[in-house]
């Protein structure tokens, strides 16, 4: 979309992209100043409201350059805005121009970038389609390396009710897509979703929110589905109830995700939970503190969301559906992720840790493809995923798992001398 017949963005000569552009054009002209995104969110209490960004964006500005991502991503704005309209979306586009022209090369995004080559490797991923197959339980990296036993349980669980179901271990790319990459996203979303459609696969199960989001925004062609809605239309696995009250948190990735967070609750309350919620839920639920990678660039933004998050809970046990916002609030606060309660309640009524910090989360990963691997029958198709190797990331990841096996060894091994 051209820029004549408007004057209103007599800054944003130069940028490259049509999507930027529009959302530029569409902010500028329609945003009212009403401040009722601002009064939400510290990002825009110290830049200003969406329409004073547009209409002062210059892409060549060093300002711009690392504004965006100051940014959680997390639509609350969109959310509360009396005009439709997407500022975080505006903020995407920002960074992913920042990215097309070089100038988002942070060196505070290189754990973010890592951990995705990591999770798309060859090493690390895995798919076992069996015969028949045309659902696949996607669980994720986070899941898998924080609750490796829940990640298997929770499988084992569904194959019950879905004997063809298959599984895939891999990263949806959303650091790459998030951080403004859209190009090493798109290659490698693209080649993923379309394996799965040539192998006949129409359904994608979820656990996390984050690969929900993405899978549901541009996995094209496959029905998204998440596991909690499908949990909660089956007989639950029989284990003790905790029936105490505890704060329930949705993760800002599925704040326009009713049917999963109606699920959520419904499957909480069947375990004999109390739930409490505070004026910050469902669609103006708040990010965790983890959105869109603000905590390598601006840690301060980031630990302010986080503690909002703990104030609300009001010093209730936490539970939410999303293992990077149960990872974060867990350094803060008594927290479980949903998947505990359904099938490690006993840990969280003793409790016991329900999650694996790094870097054994990266040992957990490969351990649960290692299992996978050896219970596969004949008749599945397999395949780990070259596409990391070819990219051109260089990333040594099989250097990186022999150091980290290696670190395991020392510690178990330090561990056996002090008993
Ligand atoms: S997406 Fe979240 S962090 Fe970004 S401007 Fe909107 S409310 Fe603020
Ligand atoms: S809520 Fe909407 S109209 Fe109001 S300041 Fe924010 S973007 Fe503009």
């Amino acid at each position: 979309m051209a820029n004549s017949g408007s004057n209103l963005c007599p800054a944003n000569s130069g940028h490259s992209r049509p999507e930027l552009e529009s959302c530029l054009l569409r902010i500028s002209n329609d945003c009212t100043q009403c401040q009722l995104c601002v009064k939400e969110c510290s990002f825009l209490q110290t830049y200003g409201d969406p329409k004073t960004i547009a209409t002062e964006y210059a892409p060549n500005f060093e300002k711009f350059q690392q504004l965006p991502f100051q940014c959680s991503l997390c639509e609350l704005c969109t959310a509360v805005c009396p005009h439709d309209l997407n500022p975080a979306q505006l903020f995407l586009e920002m960074r992913r121009e920042a990215f097309g022209r070089g100038k988002a090369d942070f060196p505070q995004h290189r754990v973010l970038r890592n951990y995705e080559k990591i999770g798309t490797s060859k090493l690390f991923t895995w798919y076992a389609l069996p015969d028949g197959c045309n659902t696949v339980f996607f669980p994720g990296c986070a899941l898998t390396g924080s609750r490796p036993e829940t990640t298997l349980e929770l499988y084992r669980y569904l194959q019950k009710h879905l004997p063809a179901l298959g599984i895939v271990l891999d990263c949806c790319s959303k650091p790459s897509h998030d951080l403004g990459n859209h190009v090493r996203f798109n290659n490698v979303f693209n080649e993923l979703k379309n394996y799965l459609s040539a192998n006949g696969v129409k359904t994608v199960l979820v656990a996390c929110p984050n690969c929900q989001k993405v899978f549901n925004e541009y996995g094209t062609g496959l029905t998204v589905e998440s596991v909690y809605q499908r949990l909660d239309g089956l007989p639950l696995p029989k284990t003790d109830n905790i029936a105490e009250k505890v704060h329930l948190h949705d993760p800002c990735v599925s704040r326009f995700y009713g049917t999963t967070q109606d699920a959520v609750r419904s499957l909480l309350k069947k375990k004999g939970l109390q739930l409490s919620e505070s004026s910050h839920s469902r669609k103006t639920t708040l990010c965790c503190g983890a959105g869109g990678g603000v905590s390598c660039l601006a840690s301060e933004r980031s630990r302010n969301w986080t503690t909002k998050n703990i104030d609300n809970a009001d010093a209730q046990r936490i539970v939410s559906y999303c293992a990077s916002c149960t990872h974060v609030f867990a350094a803060h606060s008594s927290t479980g992720h949903l998947l505990d309660v359904v099938f490690q309640p006993q840990k969280i009524l003793n409790g016991e840790s329900t999650e694996a910090k790094a870097p054994l989360t990266y040992f957990n990963r490969l351990q649960v493809k290692n299992k996978l691997r050896r219970s596969t029958t004949s008749g599945t198709r397999t395949r780990e995923r070259q596409i990391g190797d070819r990219s051109g990331t260089g990333f040594p990841v099989k250097r990186v798992a022999v150091v980290m096996f290696l670190i395991l060894i020392m510690l178990a091994v330090g561990k056996i001398a002090l008993i």
